[in-house]
């Protein structure tokens, strides 16, 4: 196993006029050239935690290191500018009344002259904009700052390359085409990267790993397949994609629903009552019955382009309270509110929650 890039070893950050922890026992370990993105709702501690490692805040224990090499800790610390971190800020912080290539060559004030003219072009044809040495900030496109506050973090040739929300000021046509533009400089250059996101799509498309951060916490480290298939919280469940909780209760065979017996092994007794998570993907709606399919009404139907969402409700079922469940389906044959229609689960994949 090659040495992590950037180790977090039980970090914790309360800032002082506060209560209440803004990261707390914090640990994770991210292996070279991976792209990590750190997702999690507003004020759960994402920027601090980019800020802890940039060295603009100090940990009030805990230990950091990149490349194998503390860098806080209660004993150690190194600054910001000798930890060979590269930062993309969220407004990029370009210097206006500096040219780009002045921009980019900035912090290569130590190289010969040379050495600065050819890791500038060489930036300059990494982000694809071969021809703007010359131009200043305000000439460019949201887009092109972007990637000239790249070039800038890329040209010292930084171990690690933190970004803290890039795609936020740019327009929402361009955000897909600026993601595979980072990605692709990112995997060009083996860059090992921590960039920081409240937006569940952007990490799914962009991640190698995602780690979902609550209250300061970090709640799971993994695949973005890891994270929507198998989340480990509800927290996750609820905050990644969309889900259904369905109660349950254990049995030998699997766990009962409403729905019918999901065939997972759960770790509480027979008889406990736990919740158990679906996706929409797993429910299917069919216009006539069939064996297994059971009886529902089509509550609501929208139409998202190519595809339908449903809501619709179990008809027949022994609950206290009404059974809704949601459903995507192709848009060719359209249901409609207030049909009766038939549903299927496959509950092969469903995930099951201790409640
Ligand atoms: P995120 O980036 O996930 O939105 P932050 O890391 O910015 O979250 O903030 C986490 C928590 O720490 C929030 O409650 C925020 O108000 C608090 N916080 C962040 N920076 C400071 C600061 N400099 N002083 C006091 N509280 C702060
Ligand atoms: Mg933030």
């Amino acid at each position: 196993m090659a040495l992590p890039t950037i180790e977090f070893r039980n970090v914790n950050k309360t800032f002082s006029q506060r209560d209440i922890p803004a990261v707390r026992d914090l640990s994770l370990s991210i292996s070279p050239g991976t792209l990590a993105v750190v997702l999690g709702p507003s004020g759960s501690g994402k920027t601090t935690l980019l800020r802890l490692l940039a060295g603009f805040e100090r940990p009030d224990s805990g230990e950091i290191f990149v490349n194998g090499q503390c860098i806080v800790s209660p004993q150690e610390w190194v600054s910001p500018e000798k930890r060979g971190i590269g930062m993309v800020f969220q407004d990029y912080a370009l210097f206006p009344h500096l040219t780009v290539g002045q921009n980019i060559t900035f912090g290569l004030k130590d190289l010969p002259a040379s050495e600065q003219e050819k890791r500038l072009h060489k930036m300059l044809r990494l982000i694809n904009l071969p021809n703007i040495a010359h131009a200043y900030p305000h000439e460019l496109s949201g887009g092109q700052q972007q990637r000239v506050a790249m070039a800038r973090a890329l040209a010292p040739h930084p171990k690690v390359l933190l970004m803290d929300e890039p795609f936020s000021n740019i327009d929402p046509d361009l955000r897909q085409h600026m993601r595979d533009e980072v990605k692709r400089i990112l995997k060009s250059t083996h860059t090992t990267a921590l960039l920081v996101t409240h937006d569940q799509r952007e990490a799914i498309e962009l991640a190698d790993y995602i780690a979902i951060i609550n209250e300061g916490r970090l709640e799971q480290w993994g695949t973005p397949q890891d994270i929507y298939c198998r989340p480990v919280t509800v927290f996750i469940a609820n905050f990644v994609g969309r889900s259904m909780l369905l109660p349950g209760v254990v049995t030998e065979k699997g766990v009962q629903t409403q729905v019918g017996l999901a065939p997972i092994h759960s770790e509480n007794a027979v008889g406990t009552k736990v919740k158990v998570m679906l996706r929409p993907e797993m429910v299917q709606l069919q216009a006539e019955p069939s064996a297994n399919a059971l009886a529902v009404r089509v509550m609501q139907a929208r139409y998202w382009g190519g595809e339908y969402h449903y809501v619709v409700q179990l008809l027949h079922h022994n609950a206290d309270e009404d059974l809704l469940l949601q459903a995507t389906h192709p848009a060719a044959t359209p249901l409609q509110e207030g049909q009766l229609v038939y549903m299927r689960v496959n509950l092969q994949e469903a995930r099951v929650f201790s409640s």
